[in-house]
Formats: structure tokens, sequence, C-alpha cells
């Protein structure tokens, strides 16, 4: 075959595309600007560097990493067995010596006789060929600016901070209700978390006194007033959020018949409503103090948190408003005319961390690969992980916002009445079974 095709950027997302359109016989042009253009997180121009922590997260199916590491296994995700090659001892986690995990990834890029590197910007999507764009949450200037162009005034997000996740399950209803400020809406959509005026004061002392992870230089100047961190609230004075994302007024009155003291809103994240984020809580608190603080509050004392706040700079598209379920630019959009065919992988799609840029890497490629050979898309059911964190990507979202997968991203099954150890390990099975017959009837 002689079929040629553009990715860009040469990380996580984009080697693991790289290699799996090369595996299918494709000629890759794989663009990869460091070292000649820098970005403000990288070390150096190797391949797939992993910026910050060195672990893919959890190992066991009954984690929500191990299950999707699980499920890239049976994909056959090159990126993957890298990490595994480069696994360093740490218990239950994939966690890798990132050096020799670049290094496999890199040897892996120069074994593949399709696949041509070039240390080269791209700064527009215009081009020849078919397009894989996985860029990264640190996209360079040029090319942002050429996306943003296109894609007119739904603006790519420049993201400071993302608030914590939590887990509808662990939430303790005997301390939180359901209800909408002033029971605006058909439906109440909130659910409410009160603190008295004892709790309130002590949580605030902490969040004053706790230590925040250090800004990045690029990120100094980058915080933008309108959505603070909740500790920088703090901050200000005893009250301040109490006027602001803890503010009581209305929301009823508490037991003694007055005012709640404070109140902290938590909004549902996902459809299925098995996930809610905490209103306003954006934080850019070291992770062990975020759970210490925030499991002060009596309905989160036993909170899993599906996501923990951070900080950084962190670009991506609205996907909701661009993407097909296989992350293509729709092809009938005005900011698809002009551009050869093009998808979208990694961070610059919405979703966060290091597997899931894998996972989408993966995904996107099979679906580009499949269109191009068979005239159409195939995409994974609604049962597997990626599925599921597909759907998270494109399913229609006002406020769309970064996320790792997690379990409540999985179809529940409507009713179902059992224990929560019990119920990941029956999801976790229902996603193996899944993919298991998907791949059953496919070529790999
Ligand atoms: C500072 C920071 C820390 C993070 N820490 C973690 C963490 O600890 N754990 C975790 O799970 N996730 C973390 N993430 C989130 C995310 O998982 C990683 O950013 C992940 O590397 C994303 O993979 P990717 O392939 O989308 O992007 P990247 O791995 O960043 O790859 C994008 C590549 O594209 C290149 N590139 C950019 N623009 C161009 C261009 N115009 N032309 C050619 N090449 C270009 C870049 O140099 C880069 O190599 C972090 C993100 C950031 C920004």
């Amino acid at each position: 075959m002689n079929e040629r095709v553009r990715v860009i950027g040469g990380g996580l997302a984009g080697c693991e595309a790289a290699l799996q359109l090369a595996s299918r016989g494709f000629r890759v042009d794989l663009y990869e600007m460091r070292p000649n253009k820098m970005t403000p997180a990288h070390r150096d121009g190797h391949l797939a560097q992993l910026v910050c922590s060195n672990s893919f997260k959890a190992m066991g199916k009954t984690s929500a990493h191990g299950l999707l590491k699980q499920e890239l296994t049976m994909l056959g995700s090159f990126l993957l067995e890298s990490a595994r090659e480069a696994a360093v001892p740490a218990g239950d986690s994939l966690t890798v010596n990132r050096d020799l995990f670049s290094e496999s990834v890199e040897r892996k890029i120069a074994d593949a006789p399709n696949i041509t590197l070039h240390h080269e910007e791209v700064t527009s999507l215009e081009g020849d060929c078919p397009t894989l764009v996985a860029a990264g949450p640190l996209a360079s200037d040029a090319l942002t600016d050429d996306i943003f162009k296109r894609l007119g005034s739904e603006r790519l997000h420049f993201f400071d901070a993302i608030a914590p996740v939590v887990e509808t399950d662990s939430i303790d209803f005997d301390h939180a209700f359901y209800m909408n400020r002033w029971e605006k809406g058909e439906t109440a959509d909130f659910i409410n978390c009160p603190l008295d005026k004892e709790t309130y004061a002590e949580f605030v002392r902490k969040l004053t006194e706790a230590e925040g992870v250090e800004p990045r230089p690029y990120e100094k100047h980058e915080l933008f007033e309108g959505c603070l961190p909740v500790e920088e609230l703090a901050r200000r004075g005893y009250e301040t959020l109490r006027h602001g994302p803890m503010r009581p007024i209305g929301l009823g009155l508490g037991n003694n018949g007055h005012l709640w003291y404070a109140v902290i809103q938590l909004r549902a994240e996902n459809k299925q409503k098995t996930l809610y984020n905490m209103v306003g809580f954006q934080t850019r608190l070291k992770w062990g103090t975020q759970k210490e603080i925030f499991t002060m509050v009596p309905a989160l004392r036993n909170a899993k948190f599906a996501r923990l706040g951070c900080m950084h700079r962190n670009t991506f598209i609205e996907s909701p408003k661009f993407l097909d379920a296989t992350l293509r630019l729709r092809p009938k959009l005005p900011c698809a005319q002009g551009i050869p065919p093009t998808w979208f992988a990694g961070q610059i799609t919405g979703s966060e961390g290091y597997t899931e840029a894998v996972a989408t890497g993966w995904y996107a490629a099979w679906n580009m690969a499949s269109t191009i050979l068979h005239g159409h898309a195939d995409p994974l059911p609604d049962g597997s992980c990626i599925g599921a964190l597909m759907n998270r990507l494109v399913e229609e979202n006002e406020d769309f916002q970064p996320m790792n997968f997690n379990f409540g991203l999985l179809p529940h099954t409507e009713g179902l009445k059992m224990k929560k150890s019990n119920k990941k390990e029956f999801l976790a099975n229902e996603a193996e079974q899944c993919v298991r017959e998907w791949i059953a009837t496919r070529k790999f």
C-alpha cells in the first residue's frame, strides 16, 4: 500500500497512532517539533516523554486504569508494551523508567520501515494527506493559532485549574441533599453538602495554611481572576468562600431553622450522574492535601475522587462541538473544508492522563485506517472502556472539561443491586467481554 498519512506530535498519542497506522501498511510522516522547538514542560527531544509522574497508574482490572490498560493490551497497544518493558517495581501500578520507556518507543518507530520521523514544527492543518493531530496540551502557538482560527469563535481553552470530581456512590447522603438554588428548574440537579460554623472555620483555616503545588514559570501569570483556586479565595478572607462557591443562600434552612452556614454544591459530571463535580473548587493544592481537607466535609467523609483538582496550562478543543464519535473533525463543518480529513488524539481532545492519551491515539488511528481503507469508521462499542471514554469526549456538554477514564463512565445496568466492590468487578467483566466479542469479529 502506498497511502500516506501525517501525524503531528511525537508524544504518547502520536507515537501510538503512528505505530498503529504503520502496522496497517500506511506510510507515516511523523512530525515532532522538539528538540528544535521545545514546549515549556518537556525536557529534551526524545519521543513519548512523560512530562511529570512516571506512572501509568494501577494495573488490577478492578481499578479503572487497570481495566483500560488491559483493554489496550488486548487491542495491541505498542506503547503499553513499551511501558511493560520499561517497568520498575511499584506495587500494583505500572510505573516506568521514563528514559527506558522513551528509548523503547523510539526503537519501535525507528524499526518501522514505513515511518519517517521529521523533527519539525507543523504550523497549519493544511496539507496533502489525511492528518492526525496529537500535539498535546502544550501544542505550539503557531499550530494552536491555526486550529483556533479554523474553529472560529469556539476558542481553544487555555485552562488554568480544574475542580475535583467525586463518585456519587461515595457521597454520604445522611449529610447531603438534592436541591437547585432557589429551587429553579424541573429536576433537582445539584447535591448540596452543608458545613456548620465550626467545620467551616476549620476548613477555611486548613485551606489557608495548605501547601500548594509550586507553579511552573509559564503558569505564574496565567491565573484568571474569574476562576481562582479555592485556597486563593480562602486566603482573601474568612467570609470570601461563604460569599462565593460556598454560598448558602437559596438552599433552604438547616435543622435549626436557620440558613445553612456554608454549602458546597456538586453538579453532575456525566449523564448517568455517577460522578459529581465540586462546583467552584478548582485548586492547585497537593493531591494528598486535597483529600485531607475535602473529606472534612461531612457528606464527603468517605468520598472517592474520580479526579482531583490540578492546574497547568492545558489546551484542548471543545470535542463535543467539533469531533464525531471516532475523533474525526466532522467533515461537513465549515472548519473542515480546505484541509485533508483530520483526526484528533491525546490530551488535545480533552482526555486526561497518560493511558488515556495512548488510548485515544490507538482509537483515532484505528478509525482513520478503517475510514481510508474501507470507506467507513469502526468505533468500539459503548460498553468498552475506550468506547465509554469516547462517549464522554463527544457527548453534548456545555461545560466540557478534561477527564480521566473512570468507572463512572461505563454504562451502568439500571437497578443493579450489589456491594460496591462486586459492582466494579461486574463492570470490569462486562467491559472485558464486550471488547473480546468485538475483537473476535475483526482482523488484528
Ligand atoms: C505539565 C503537565 C503535567 C502532566 N502530568 C501528568 C501526569 O503526571 N500524569 C498523567 O497521567 N498525565 C499528566 N499530564 C496530562 C497528559 O497525560 C500528558 O500531557 C500527556 O503527555 C498527553 O499526551 P499527548 O500525546 O496528548 O501529548 P504530549 O505527550 O505532550 O505529546 C505532544 C507532542 O506534540 C509535540 N508538538 C506540539 N506542537 C507541535 C507542532 N506544532 N508540531 C510538531 N510537534 C508538536 C510536542 O513537542 C509533544 O512531544 C500532564 C500534562 C501537563 C501539561
